[in-house]
C-alpha cells in the first residue's frame, strides 16, 4: 500500500516534498512550467494544511558540486509567480543557509533547496555516500512527501534513500501518474499504437523490445529513426546518430518481424545542413538524405502516414518529439501527431519532458489528450513493468 498525503498528519511538520521542476530554462527564464505546475496541487494542500514546506529537485547535469548555471533560481521564481506566495530559496542545499531557512519556516511557509545535484551524494552509486547526504537531507524535515515522479525511477538520495529515513508518502502528482500509467501495463485496449522520437535515445532504446511485446504498431521518428535507418542499410547524412545503438536496432528490427509488430520508419525527412531555422531546408525521401544534410524533422507524407494510424488506434502511448520542433521549420511532426491524437477517441498517454514541453510551445491543451506524464524514462520504465526504487520505497504494507 502507498500512503498519501491525506494519511499524514502534516499541521505544524515540517514536510520536505521532492518535485521534479526540471524544467527548460533560457536565459535565466523558465521556458516551459509544466512540471511546476503539476507540482502546485500537492505543494498548496500541504501549505494550506498547515506544514512548513521544503521543497527539493534537481535541474540539469550539474557535476556534483555548485554551479551557478544551473540554479533554481527561474524556477523558483516561477513557483513563487503561479503560488501568488514568497518562495526563499536556500543558497545551499542541506549547508548551513538552508538550515538556517528551515530553522526560521513557520507552518504555511515554503523553503526551497539549492539543486540537489550540487552534492556529489545525491546521484552516488555508493550506498554509504548516497545515505550521508540522505541523512543531511532527513535532518531538515519531519515527514517526506515524493511528488517528483519524473525522478522516481533513479535510485538517488532524495528519492529512494530519505524515504527510508523519514514517515513518508506519496503526492497527488505521483498518484496521478500511476493511476494513469497503469492503463498502459493491464487491460490495454487494441490497437495499441507506440510512437517514440525525441534525441535522448540511449535511455529509451531498452524499453522498446517490451513495447515490441505489448504494441500493435510502433511509429518512430525523431533522431530515435536514425539507427533504424541505418540497420536497414540507409545513410542518414549528418542526422544524429550514435553508431553503437545501430546493432541494437537491427536486433529490434528482427524481434518485431518474428512478433509480427510492425516497426514504421519515415518515408521522408526534412533536412538542412544545421540546426537552425534560418537556413534552407527541403523535403527528402528517408533512402536519400545528403550526406551533407541532417533529418530534423519527419516529412509531410510521413506525418500522414502516422496521423492515419493514430487514427485508427483505441490507445496510444507517445514519447519523444517526431523533430526539433524548438524551431518553427521542424516542428510539423510533431504538431500532426498531437493534432491527430485530439481527433482520436483513443486513450493517449503521453510521456516525456520534451515531449510535454512540444504541445505547450505547439498550443495544444493538456485537457485533450488522456493524460501527459511529466516523466519521461520514469514513465517508460513504469509502462515496461520495472520496479521503480522511488515508488517501491513507499510501498508499506
Ligand atoms: P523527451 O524529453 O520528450 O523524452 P528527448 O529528450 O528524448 O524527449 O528529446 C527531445 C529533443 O529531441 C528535442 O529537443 C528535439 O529538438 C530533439 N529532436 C527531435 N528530433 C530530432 C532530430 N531529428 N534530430 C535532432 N534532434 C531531434
Ligand atoms: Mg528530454
Amino acid at each position: 500500500m502507498m500512503k498519501t498525503i491525506d494519511d499524514l498528519a502534516v499541521a505544524g511538520r515540517r514536510v520536505l516534498v521532492r518535485d521534479d521542476l526540471n524544467v527548460p530554462v533560457d536565459g535565466g527564464r523558465v521556458t516551459d512550467d509544466g512540471r511546476i505546475l503539476a507540482a502546485l496541487t500537492t505543494v498548496t494542500a500541504l501549505l494550506d494544511r498547515g506544514a512548513g514546506v521544503i521543497v527539493c529537485s534537481h535541474l540539469g547535469r550539474p557535476k556534483g558540486e555548485p554551479d551557478p548555471k544551473y540554479s533554481l533560481a527561474p524556477v523558483a521564481a516561477r513557483l513563487s509567480e503561479l503560488l501568488g506566495r514568497p518562495v526563499e530559496l536556500a543558497a545551499d542545499t542541506v549547508g548551513p543557509d538552508a538550515q538556517a531557512a528551515v530553522a526560521a519556516l513557520r507552518p504555511g511557509g515554503l523553503v526551497m533547496l539549492e539543486n540537489l545535484r550540487f552534492e556529489a551524494g545525491e546521484t552516488s552509486k555508493d550506498d554509504a555516500l548516497r545515505g550521508a547526504f540522505a541523512d543531511q537531507l532527513a535532518a531538515l524535515a519531519d515527514l517526506y512527501v515524493a511528488d517528483g515522479f519524473g525522478a522516481v525511477h533513479r535510485k538517488h538520495a532524495s528519492v529512494y534513500d530519505v524515504a527510508l529515513r523519514l514517515p513518508h508518502a506519496a503526492g497527488y502528482l505521483v498518484q496521478a501518474e500511476v493511476a494513469a500509467l497503469s492503463r498502459l501495463t493491464a487491460d490495454i485496449r487494441h490497437p495499441y499504437v507506440v510512437v517514440l522520437g525525441g534525441a535522448k535515445v540511449a535511455d529509451k532504446f531498452e524499453a522498446i523490445g517490451s513495447l515490441i511485446s505489448a504494441a500493435d504498431r510502433i511509429l518512430i521518428g525523431g533522431a530515435m529513426a536514425f539507427p533504424f535507418l541505418v540497420a536497414q542499410g540507409h545513410k542518414v547524412g549528418a542526422s544524429l546518430l550514435e553508431a553503437s545503438q545501430v546493432e541494437l536496432a537491427g536486433g529490434y528490427l528482427a524481434q518485431a518481424a518474428r512478433d509480427g509488430v510492425p516497426i514504421v520508419l519515415p518515408s521522408d525527412f526534412i533536412v538542412a545542413p544545421e540546426r537552425a531555422a534560418g537556413v534552407p531546408h527541403q523535403v527528402v525521401a528517408a533512402d536519400a538524405i545528403p550526406a551533407d544534410q541532417m533529418g530534423l524533422d519527419i516529412g509531410p507524407e510521413t506525418a500522414r502516414s502516422f496521423a492515419a494510424s493514430i487514427r485508427e488506434a483505441s490507445t496510444v502511448f507517445w514519447n519523444g518529439p517526431m523533430g526539433v520542433f524548438e524551431l518553427a521549420p521542424y516542428a510539423g511532426g510533431s504538431s500532426a501527431v498531437a493534432s491527430a491524437l485530439t481527433d482520436s477517441g483513443a486513450f493517449s498517454l503521453i510521456g516525456g519532458g520534451d515531449t510535454g514541453a512540444a504541445l505547450h510551445a505547439l498550443g495544444f491543451p493538456e485537457s485533450a489528450f488522456g493524460y501527459v506524464s511529466t516523466g519521461g524514462g520514469a514513465s517508460l520504465e513504469f509502462i515496461e513493468g520495472k520496479t521503480l526504487p522511488g515508488l517501491a520505497v513507499l510501498q508499506d504494507e
